[in-house]
């Protein structure tokens, strides 16, 4: 493992997606052009699963980058879907892996929710189809996205999401997630670390974020996400006094899902304020804990 205090968001970065999930690339790829862009520490951190640690963790010795076991869970709280990242879990752990089966079959019910919903739009078969591009069973809504924009129904993805599977459109699903506090709890006793993604993505009155930090604070949550790709640099200003006030620690991560999406590159994160502590140098910082035993 690099020196922690040697590690900045650039030569980190702690929230990344391969095919597993919803990401294009496979895990080895996605190391690879981690590694060849500069990153040294790499959070693969898929939706609801570990399924591309094993092999990311491989890729991350042959090419030199330090993989940090991760999963980006779906939650809700107070009704609204969060996304939480952990970080450094020991993925055999029972509690995590009954976690992960248990919103796994919430994911698919829900698509087949979403695929119900499509077809009453007109675009019938959408869930076999959408399984057939993404390789997998593991369905997002960026999946019958892709798929919509492939079948001609959307020009791109934001149209997608616009038209039909963002919140509040014709096949957007409530979801039925664990909550805040039991997605922590599941973190911490799996010997991870929490941190709430992309806050500034929530769209939440100051107040109401807030309320969110501190629930999340006292939940456990150790950090939030500072430094991301599409972050302003007022949202950053903004959001680095939320974290000295609630007492977090700060991370940094790109969320690439897809090389296409040039305005995500590896290595190219802002920095964080000086003022922070990232999460790199916490003390239950993971450290290069492997991710050998793998559950696919
Ligand atoms: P899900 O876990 O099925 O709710 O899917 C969430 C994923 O959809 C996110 O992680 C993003 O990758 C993607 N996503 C959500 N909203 C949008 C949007 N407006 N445009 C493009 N992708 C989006
Ligand atoms: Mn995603
Ligand atoms: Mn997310
Ligand atoms: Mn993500």
């Amino acid at each position: 493992m690099p020196e922690a205090h040697a590690l900045h968001p650039g030569t980190i970065d702690l929230h990344a997606h391969s095919r597993a999930s919803d990401g294009v690339l496979s895990p080895s790829d996605l190391v690879r052009l981690a590694a060849e862009s500069g990153v040294r520490v790499l959070a693969v951190t898929d939706h609801d699963t570990t399924a591309g640690l094993a092999e990311a963790t491989e890729a991350g010795q042959r090419w030199g980058t330090v993989i940090i076991p991760g999963v980006e869970f779906s939650c809700r709280w107070e009704r609204m879907s969060l996304h939480i990242v952990g970080l450094g879990m020991q993925i055999s752990h029972p509690g995590l892996c009954n976690h992960l089966a248990e919103t796994d079959a919430l994911r698919r019910a829900r698509a087949e929710h979403i695929a119900r919903k499509l077809a009453q739009c007109g675009i019938a078969d959408a869930l076999a189809e959408t399984q057939k591009l993404a390789g997998h069973d593991r369905i997002t809504r960026t999946h019958f996205a892709r798929y919509l924009v492939a079948a001609g129904h959307t020009r791109d993805l934001v149209q997608a999401f616009k038209r039909y599977l963002g919140t509040g459109k014709p096949a957007s699903v409530g979801s039925h997630w664990h909550t805040l506090d039991t997605t922590i709890d599941v973190i911490r006793a799996a010997g991870g670390l929490a941190v709430l993604a992309h806050p500034a993505r929530y769209r939440l009155t100051r107040t109401r974020l807030d309320a969110l930090l501190r629930a999340f604070r006292t939940a456990g949550g150790a950090a939030i996400e500072i430094s991301t790709s599409s972050s302003t640099s007022d949202e950053r200003t903004r959001l680095t006094r939320l974290c000295l006030q609630h007492g977090l620690a700060a991370s940094a991560g790109s969320d690439f899902h897809d090389p296409q999406q040039q305005w995500i590159r590896f290595g190219s994160l802002p920095s964080l304020s000086p003022s922070l502590i990232p999460i790199w140098c916490h003390p239950s910082w993971p450290g290069t804990r492997t991710a050998q035993t793998a559950i696919p």
